[in-house]
């Protein structure tokens, strides 16, 4: 039967009370696990080379994504690049606010396309800009577990 009024508690229209359990095991996939675990073991970033447009992808790709070559080729590449956007988070995934908003960026690696995701840390926010020069900040090899999180954040670079 459908209901002929207006809800007056729109949660009892659309939500199911309950529990439903779910199980999830996510995997990096071929080349994100090659890349997490040259970062965890050697603390180094790891990139794939396209043949045909030379297009070093950082993270790493199996295929191109421009013209869908197979990448075979893995290079090295500096852990420093530069903020290619950022932006501030005032509040945590709990919804709190933050005594110091996050500094979120998009770091290019050098000479890679692409970015890694991550925290700016060593900087204010009134500092930051596009085009900054930033480096790497890793744990120590010890308490790496093979995860984004085994990159502390990225600094700005110490010259
Ligand atoms: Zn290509």
């Amino acid at each position: 039967m459908l209901p002929l009024e207006k809800p007056q508690q729109v949660h009892r229209a659309l939500a199911w009370q309950g529990e439903i359990p779910t199980y999830n095991i996510y995997t990096f996939g071929i080349a994100g696990e090659r890349f997490f675990r040259e970062l965890k073991e050697h603390g180094r970033f790891l990139g794939t080379r396209c043949p045909a447009c030379h297009l070093l992808y950082v993270p790493p790709r199996i295929y191109c994504e421009r013209c869908f070559a197979s990448l075979e080729e893995w290079v090295e590449v500096p852990g420093r690049g530069t903020v290619f956007t950022f932006t501030l988070a005032y509040y945590d995934l709990d919804g709190r606010r933050l005594e110091h908003p996050d500094i979120l960026a998009l770091v290019r690696l050098e000479g890679a396309h692409g970015g890694v995701l991550h925290r700016l840390g060593e900087v204010e926010p009134g500092q930051v800009a596009i085009g900054m020069p930033v480096e790497a900040v890793l744990k120590p090899p010890q308490e790496r577990r093979g995860s984004i999180l085994d990159i502390l954040y990225f600094r700005p670079t110490r010259r």
